[in-house]
């Protein structure tokens, strides 16, 4: 399996490489050349099998160039961190609605799942390429990245990370946990502006040659959804939900399953995506937003306009308005890449993507489009808990209702967060907010009923060891100081 460019340049990288340079020169993202396909008879072959099972078997599809033993040494991390023996356990509610709990991780969201096995594969990526200079990586994250970064690569050798994320666009507990990241190889920065400004800061530092020259002791990467690395094992669980369905006779082998993602960056959503084009009987794939609507305007009238309002949101990992993997989809529907080039290039000069009409109906025929508002958020809180007893987070929420108001067979929410991580939110759908976060966490747990995770616990004893605030336009200067 070899990797190019969406952007059309026609040479082609192994797995390795692609983990390793995270981006492609020419500005495009790595995707595989075609899709490893999985036939059904190998899809009921799979059902006995474990969550590190399924994920070889995925994986070594994609990943070629790395010998099974080694996969097998990388995939070992779930059950080294993960606190559920399924690692990401299906949960049936009622009216043929399952959830997929993605966040048994160390840092309690869905990023974990690749975050974990990604520095893993990246340490071998740097052996394979004999990597000489220590990597750089940089992050820019709305809120859930970052820790699962710093977590996923703390202490490892010949790799420093550095994370930005919105200063004022995170919730009390995502700031803590960054905040108080230990590790020797790790930097957390504030930065006054949104995600997309931290996104879109860290781009240009990739293509500041200046900036580059003066940091030539190191190779710079990228942890964020764009690396392959992150994309890859995101797929794992979409076929772990479908075999955990079909071990428990909730569905039969070969019946169409819908999946309902929360949506930010369309990395989640898009290994969905590759799921199905695997083979995985996978019907629609809803792309659920909040109110930063962006990608529901795009997905039912073929134009993307970035140019508009951002909102903060209750569900800040989505606040976004330039969804990255967007780009690998539009190139696996235009299955070109000098058409895509010519897209991105007026998109990077003037924020509007426009794409023909065929095109559209072709991604709308699996890519079903919703959003909700923060009013409809908080009353889908109200609702699964009533209804089910069951306690969703914001993001979560933001899927719930697309699945409830798209559904027409049986459909996996993908259950994105820990509720601990976002509790002021979900107690003001009950009435129930407190004036701090510690005491909301208390309050979460005497409405819920579930435990508080060890890692909230422990998080108001630790000491707060990064507390840098800088301007959107300084992140070369922190940078400069390495
Ligand atoms: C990152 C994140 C999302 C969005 O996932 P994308 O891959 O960026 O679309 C949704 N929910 C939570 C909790 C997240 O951390």
């Amino acid at each position: 399996m070899k990797y190019i460019s969406t952007r059309g340049n026609p040479e082609e990288f192994t797995a390795s490489q692609a983990i390793e340079k995270g981006i492609c020169s020419d500005r495009g993202l790595f995707v595989p050349k075609e899709f490893p396909k999985v036939s059904l008879e190998e899809i009921e072959q799979m059902k006995k099998r474990d969550y590190k099972e399924i994920a070889l078997s995925i994986l070594k599809r994609y990943l070629m160039d790395y010998s099974e033993e080694e996969l097998k040494e990388c995939i070992g991390v779930y059950d080294e961190t993960f606190s559920h023996p399924e690692k990401a356990p299906v949960v049936k509610l009622k009216d043929g609605v399952y959830v997929l709990e993605l966040w048994h991780g160390p840092t309690l969201a869905f990023k974990d799942m690749a975050l974990q096995i990604m520095p893993r594969l990246f340490t071998y990526a740097r052996k394979k390429n004999n990597a000489e200079k220590d990597s750089l990586i940089l992050v820019a994250t709305s809120g859930d990245t970052g820790k699962a970064a710093l977590e996923g690569f703390k202490d490892l050798k010949g790799v420093k990370v550095v994370v930005f994320y919105p200063a004022d666009g995170v919730s009390d507990v995502q700031r803590l946990q960054m905040q108080t990241s230990a590790g020797k190889n790790v930097e957390v920065v504030g930065v006054n502006g949104n995600f997309d400004d931290c996104q879109t800061a860290v781009k240009n530092i990739f293509l500041d040659e200046e900036l580059n020259r003066s940091l030539d002791k190191f190779k710079l990467s990228s942890a964020n959804s764009i690396n392959l690395g992150r994309l890859l094992p995101q797929i794992v669980y979409y076929f772990k939900a479908y075999l955990q369905l079909l071990r428990d006779d909730e569905i039969t082998l070969g019946e169409v399953v819908d999946f309902s993602v929360p949506t930010g960056n369309f990395g989640d959503i898009l290994a969905g995506y590759y799921a199905k084009q695997m083979g995985l009987p996978v019907g629609k794939l809803i792309c659920a937003s909040n109110k930063n609507n962006v990608l529901y305007d795009f997905l039912k009238t073929g134009v993307y306009n970035k140019q508009r309002e951002f909102f903060k949101t209750m569900s800040p990992s989505m606040d976004i308005l330039v969804s990255s993997n967007l780009e690998r989809l539009l190139y696996h529907t235009l299955e070109d890449g000098k058409v895509l080039n010519e897209i991105y290039n007026k998109f990077e000069e003037n924020g509007v993507l426009e794409l023909d009409t065929v095109s559209l109906k072709k991604i709308q025929e699996t890519i079903v489009p919703d959003y909700s508002s923060e009013e409809e958020c908080l009353e889908t809180i109200y609702n699964t808990f009533d209804k089910n007893n069951y306690m969703i987070d914001p993001h979560t929420s933001v899927a719930m209702n697309g699945a409830l108001k798209n559904k027409s067979r049986k459909i996996v929410v993908l259950s994105t967060a820990n509720i601990y991580k976002f509790s002021s939110s979900i107690l003001k759908a009950f009435d129930l907010e407190k004036s701090n976060e510690f005491e909301n966490i208390q309050a979460l747990e005497k409405l819920s009923k579930e435990d508080i995770p060890l890692n909230i616990k422990k998080l108001k004893s630790l000491k707060i060891l990064h507390t840098k605030v800088i301007d959107k336009d300084k992140l070369r200067y922190i940078l400069k100081s390495l």
